[in-house]
């Protein structure tokens, strides 16, 4: 069993991703090009934003979006503590700070009550400024909008939705990359949508935010020139084979792989709810399950439970080991435990499943079997 099965993904795709490759080696144009406008396009309708800008990588669209909201020294980033390091260390890409904050302990997202006592914090030393909002779609699913919408307008912030894992997770009719004044996702393999390789994305519905965006990816070139290049920029651009394979991935994550996912974890809640702790959804939300991860009692239930898995071959992943507070990178921070209870918990207890599109119901019902018999 695979953790995430992208070979059987590539099996059942693979004769129109393996001409779409042909077709770009055979143009002989690489980076950027018609391949990636189609994709920009497509992915900016599907979200519902006005704009996309293809990118190299989600940690570069990170930066970027934070470049294009002019935030930089001595603004705060309020970021959330149990996320991939990225959403997080992007502040001082620009010279900013970030600002941790504690967790929901149901859906793992962004608390919108530490978020504002964050805040509060913030205003009350007086040291920095506070900006911007990265809010995380863990896992897939959205972070809680109508709640951070409504801080990020009582204090004057903007909101960076990192859909890095929330790419197809939707509350109500509004779908994951259109939250917030600017959002980001990630094409890394494993991610809901992934390429063969890194890439990322942008999304504003802001027509000037699009044009600064399109320059900073290319070194700062002007629009017209390429060898006119007005400010600084970085070289973020992505691949036409990544754009190629994105396509043809992208229509199956439409018309199938995004109900079967959820099919996938209905039926994993269905066999585990009551005996341990399984993703809550709440009422409106879809996700995208870029992770399906259940809570068991503490860190032994845990390597138990992993130690046996393993033996039967069913691969399963912590996902997150340490908090943001508890990574070196931080250190400067001078943070602790005591200030994230609720991540400082989850990180001991949180255990991934395997997930994803192909997986079948078969191996589903065996992983929850397995996991049943040690409970
Ligand atoms: C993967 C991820 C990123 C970074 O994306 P890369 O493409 O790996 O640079 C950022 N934020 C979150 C939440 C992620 O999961």
């Amino acid at each position: 069993m695979e953790f995430r099965d992208l070979k059987k993904q590539y099996r059942t795709l693979k004769s129109e991703i393996d001409s779409a490759i042909q077709e770009v080696i055979d143009s002989g144009a690489f980076i950027l090009g018609e391949k990636v406008n189609e994709l920009e396009e497509k992915l900016a309708e599907y979200v519902g934003r006005k704009h996309c800008v293809a990118v190299g990588n989600g940690t570069d669209a990170l930066h970027l979006a934070l470049k294009a909201l002019d935030i930089g020294v001595g603004d705060a980033v309020f970021a959330t503590d149990f996320t991939y390091v990225a959403s997080a260390v992007c502040a001082y890409y620009v010279g900013a700070t970030p600002v941790l904050v504690d967790i929901d302990e149901r859906t793992f997202n962004i608390s919108p009550e530490a978020l504002e006592l964050a805040i509060k914090e913030v205003l009350k030393e007086g040291k920095l400024k506070p900006k911007v909002i990265v809010s995380v779609d863990l896992f897939g699913l959205p972070a809680d909008y109508e709640r951070i919408d409504a801080i990020a307008k009582k204090y004057n912030l903007y909101v960076l939705e990192d859909a890095a894992q929330g790419f197809g997770g939707r509350i109500k009719d509004k779908k994951a990359c259109s939250f917030g004044d600017i959002s980001t996702t990630s094409f890394f393999p494993a991610k809901p949508l992934g390429c063969y390789g890194d890439g990322g994305a942008i999304f504003t519905d802001d027509e000037d935010t699009d044009k600064y965006l399109r320059s900073v990816r290319a070194l700062g070139k002007s629009p017209v020139d390429k060898y006119d290049n007005y400010q600084i920029g970085i070289n973020s651009r992505l691949d036409s084979l990544q754009a190629a394979i994105l396509l043809p991935k992208f229509e199956a994550f439409k018309s199938y792989e995004l109900d079967r996912v959820n099919q996938i974890a209905q039926r994993y809640s269905k066999r585990l709810k009551g005996h341990l702790e399984t993703p809550l959804i709440p009422e409106g939300y879809l996700s995208s399950y870029a992770q399906y991860t259940i809570l068991l009692d503490d860190s032994e239930q845990r390597e138990k439970i992993q130690n046996v898995l393993k033996e039967k071959n069913i691969p399963s992943m912590v996902y997150y080991p340490r908090c943001m507070h508890q990574q070196r990178v931080f250190k400067e921070l001078n943070l602790n435990d005591e200030m994230f209870p609720i991540s400082t918990d989850i990180v001991t207890r949180c255990l991934s499943l395997p997930i994803g599109p192909y997986l079948s119901l078969e191996e589903v019902d065996m992983v929850s079997d397995t996991l049943l018999a040690i409970i």
